[in-house]
């Protein structure tokens, strides 16, 4: 895919602020070529101030008098549209949309038309397009604000070029490798061995203490970092109450692990 081949083409811009909006959207998403039909008011200060720094974009910006002068030498042109017009056309949401221009962009001139603020794009204007785009949004209130209209679909062009080069979770970088099964149980057993050595878990009435400490740290899943650390307290915590000196207090009311009515069953053995 090629991003330079895409060009953002607004017809007949109302406010020149939307125009600042949209070019900052663009560069945002690393698109540069944008093409303004007839616009109302441009160039204009409220455009410079919401672009921000996407001046180069408002400077490069190509003005045509015609949708036609701004889309001639196209291969394939996306209108957007907030509404379902009276012919039905092939429509896209913006993602498989994106799928498709992404894969013609490679070797064909690309133009996505976006229409007036208070009108949107005319029935001419969108039959002179080969597929029709809608962002899904509710029914009852389907006109998004023009720039965050271009922002959706550049953004779905974004991670379609970016792809692969993703995290694909969350955790792929990480700055420690994630304990092993081996590492958990020593860290079970040594945990266990501290509670009752601190008089926390009786022995003879351990109640489903382990399990629920287990599926704790099984949501947490540990890293080889972080289990040494834990171990490191265990190992000190052991040191101000040897196991051999402590009994149990059985004075204490067991609500330290509370006897909520949950059967003890609702925990994985
Ligand atoms: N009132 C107009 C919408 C204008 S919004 C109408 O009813 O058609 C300005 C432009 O933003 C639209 O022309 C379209 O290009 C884009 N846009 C806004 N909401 C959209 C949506 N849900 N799907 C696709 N494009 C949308």
């Amino acid at each position: 895919m090629n991003l330079d081949n895409i060009r953002i083409v607004l017809v007949n811009t109302s406010h020149p602020g939307n125009i600042g909006g949209v070019a900052r959207a663009m560069k945002n998403m690393g698109l540069s070529r944008l093409t303004l039909v007839a616009p109302r008011q441009f160039p204009d200060e409220q455009a410079d101030w919401r672009a921000a720094g996407a001046l180069d974009l408002l400077q490069q910006a190509t003005v045509c008098a015609t949708l036609d002068e701004a889309i001639a030498d196209c291969q394939y042109v996306v209108g957007t549209s907030a509404r379902e017009r009276r012919i039905p056309w092939p429509l896209l949401d913006p993602r498989r949309c994106a799928e498709e221009m992404a894969r013609r962009s490679g070797r064909e001139q690309v133009a996505v038309l976006f229409g007036r603020e208070d009108r949107g794009l005319t029935n001419d204007e969108l039959q002179r397009c080969n597929l029709h785009l809608h962002i899904p949004s509710d029914p009852h209130y389907s006109s998004l604000n023009l720039a965050m209209a271009v922002q959706i679909v550049c953004y779905e062009l974004r991670m379609l070029q970016l792809g692969d080069t993703l995290p694909a979770a969350a955790e792929d970088e990480w700055d420690a490798p994630f304990s092993t099964a081996a590492g958990m149980e020593r860290f079970y057993q040594h945990l266990e061995e501290t509670l009752v050595g601190i008089g926390f878990l009786d022995p003879a009435a351990p109640r489903q203490l382990m399990a629920r400490l287990r599926r704790l740290y099984g949501r947490v899943r540990l890293d080889e970092m972080e289990l040494n650390i834990l171990r490191g307290i265990l190992t000190e915590t052991q040191k101000f109450a040897p196991a051999s000196d402590r009994v149990p207090d059985n004075r204490v009311p067991d609500n330290r692990v509370p006897d909520d009515g949950v059967p003890d069953d609702g925990v994985p053995d």
